[in-house]
């Protein structure tokens, strides 16, 4: 019956549907959030004023050698709001200034990763709260880190930081500084640093699978951009002239290496990477996965202190005093089972949750 209500009237109208999430979104207004990580002076504050031609670091203030042995981490955070055909995005980029700094670098990723817990953190008790409709999302999307050019693939603390950090967020691994290679040597050690990822077990972001009914160059470029891993960048804040164009570039005395050539790097593959075709994905996953991680860690602990407590004041009760202790009123007892069944249910319903379950009875 439906579909003969269908073809009869042909159209109802539900065609519209993308259109109206469309003018939503867009009324709404999109918010990313990117941080940067690494040692200080690989680049990253040019980089991204680059990426989004933006001064956002106008009143950086930089350490000197003796300020720097006890620096710990600090995180700092600059947002811009950009529009584009009147598209708006809300840019937030933390930096970690001083990572890697100190003298004594061990667990010089902690304060990253506290950073990011926090964020989740806070998004899990605003969620939980009454009033949900004004979020404010400050979760970190993805995490670009930056690799030296001058060591020979990945360095002790690079294997830590991203090991500590990559079931928390989308870790990007760009190769800093590449205008200080030549081309061979950029290929030598993308290759190497992808080994080692690979070796240490690290788990980089990775790009969706294309759909199979993506026509052929969509699958190239989408394979190029997988092989490209960790991007070569170049950043630059100056404009120079070159072949009678200006081009943001760095200009030597042998010639002019300018930012958005891809022959020179792979700036352009990591903006539009960032910009163009993966912002909504780095999104989803950093919701779907690395979050509902933190949830699912959450609601576990919750729960198992619920039962702790219930256990305990079932001992009390049966610890045979003299003077035998009050039954907890009925109405908290079947409140407690209550939350237990809850977030039983909500542990069997979620596949992540589910099998973490298990994990942690098997243990
Ligand atoms: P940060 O401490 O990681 O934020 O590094 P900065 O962005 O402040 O850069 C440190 C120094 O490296 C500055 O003198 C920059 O001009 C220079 N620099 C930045 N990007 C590049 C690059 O791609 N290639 C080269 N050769 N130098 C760069």
């Amino acid at each position: 019956v439906c579909e003969l209500l269908l073809s009869d009237k042909e159209y109802v109208g539900f065609a519209t549907l993308p259109n109206q999430v469309h003018r939503k979104s867009v009324k709404k207004g999109f918010d990313f959030t990117l941080m940067v990580a690494g040692e200080s002076g690989l680049g990253k504050s040019t980089l991204v004023n680059s990426l989004f031609l933006t001064d956002l670091y106008k009143d950086r203030k930089l350490l000197n050698a003796e300020e720097r042995i006890t620096q710990t981490v600090e995180i700092t955070k600059h947002t811009v709001d950009i529009e584009e055909k009147g598209v708006k995005l809300k840019l937030t980029i933390v930096d970690t200034p001083g990572f890697g700094d100190a003298v004594n670098n061990t667990e010089c990723w902690k304060s990253v990763a506290d950073y990011i817990d926090q964020q989740f953190e806070q998004y899990f008790r605003d969620e939980s709260g009454l009033n949900r409709k004004n979020i404010q999302d400050n979760r970190v999307h993805c995490c670009l880190y930056f690799i030296s050019p001058f060591g020979h693939g990945l360095r002790p603390l690079d294997v830590e930081f991203m090991k500590a950090l990559h079931e928390k967020v989308n870790i990007v691994p760009v190769l800093a500084k590449a205008d200080t290679l030549t081309p061979t040597e950029v290929k030598r050690k993308k290759i190497k640093i992808r080994e080692e990822i690979e070796q240490y077990g690290i788990k980089i972001y990775q790009f969706p699978d294309c759909d199979s009914d993506e026509d052929e160059d969509f699958k190239q470029q989408d394979q190029e951009l997988k092989d490209c891993i960790p991007f070569a960048v170049i950043g630059s804040n100056t404009v120079v002239e070159a072949k009678g164009k200006r081009v943001r570039g760095r200009l030597y005395p042998w010639g002019i290496v300018e930012v958005e050539n891809p022959a020179h790097c792979d700036f352009v593959k990591l903006r539009n990477m960032l910009v163009r075709t993966h912002m909504q994905d780095l999104k989803d996953v950093t919701r779907e996965t690395h979050y509902e991680n933190y949830r699912a860690h959450c609601i576990q602990s919750m729960t198992r202190m619920v039962v702790k407590e219930r256990n305990r004041n079932k001992l009390t009760r049966e610890s045979g005093t003299d003077f035998p202790i009050p039954m907890v009123p009925g109405a908290t007892d079947t409140e407690t089972e209550k939350l237990i069944r809850e977030k039983d249910e909500e542990v069997r319903h979620s596949p992540l949750l589910y099998n973490q379950n298990k994990y942690m009875k098997q243990n």
